[in-house]
């Protein structure tokens, strides 16, 4: 199972002391095979890599620029720049980041660059809630995976969210029978567009607790959990970790 927290623009220097019971229980047996990944905002990414650095726990950012080299972009961090602070993941194509002007373009180029510079993706795909309500789940589904993986190589360093955009930060999660069918429809489109990603896995985000959770993990194809709000307290995020693994 992975376990990815995704900070937003939340926390600072002070809230790295906050990890210290995320930090306790990746060191225990039973949770030694979870893969935790932090995405905190750009500030906090060299802090929290010191503070895991005597655990297994990842960092990762939430976003990235599309351009591979350094240049005029003011404001912005590339993939390049993520790794050479040791960076180990970048999410690309989040909800919030799709509303603000990311089109299936802009992130084909930002996994490119990523995968360029050997950080593993945590691709987010998902419908908004008119795109739901108009049966079009599937088809939206489809062009976001093709378009973002067009001509992409190495798809296995890919992890793929699927994150309904009217899930997210809304304290509503998508009927089990719904869910489970799109994972399956997400399992085959990936396959169709790519061989190689019959065994990439899949994750689940939007909205998800510790009382959900235990519904979600029973669902067959969900190798995770991308988890935006309940991350910031580790009490929550531990009670998701431990509520899904018993
Ligand atoms: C997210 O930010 O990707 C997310 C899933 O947020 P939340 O858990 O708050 O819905």
């Amino acid at each position: 199972m992975i376990y990815i927290a995704n900070w937003k623009m939340h926390g600072n220097s002070r809230d790295i002391e906050s990890l210290n019971p995320i930090i306790k229980l990746s060191k225990q047996k039973k949770y030694r095979n979870i893969k935790l990944v932090y995405c905190p905002p750009y500030t906090l990414l060299d802090l929290m890599k010191r503070k895991f650095i005597n655990s297994k726990i990842h960092v990762g950012a939430q976003n990235c620029h599309f351009n591979s080299e350094y240049g005029a972009f003011t404001g912005s961090i590339n993939s390049k720049m993520l790794k050479s602070i040791g960076t180990k993941y970048v999410i690309i194509g989040h909800s919030e980041n799709r509303t603000d002007g990311d089109n299936d373009l802009i992130i084909n180029k930002k996994i490119k660059s990523a995968l360029q510079e050997n950080l593993k993706v945590i691709l987010c795909i998902g419908e908004t809630l008119f795109e739901k309500r108009k049966k079009l789940t599937k088809k939206i589904l489809k062009k976001q995976i093709k378009n973002s993986l067009y001509k992409v190589k190495k798809v296995e360093n890919i992890i793929f969210a699927y994150e309904p955009r009217w899930a997210i930060g809304t304290g509503i999660i998508p009927k089990t029978k719904t869910l489970t069918k799109n994972i399956i429809d997400i399992k085959k489109i990936l396959i169709s567009v790519n061989k190689k990603l019959n065994s990439a896995k899949i994750l689940y985000g939007g909205s998800v607790n510790s009382q959900n959770v235990k519904e979600i993990v029973k669902i067959k194809g969900i190798d995770g959990f991308l988890v935006g709000g309940a991350s910031l307290n580790s009490k929550k995020f531990i009670d998701i970790i431990k509520k899904s693994i018993n």
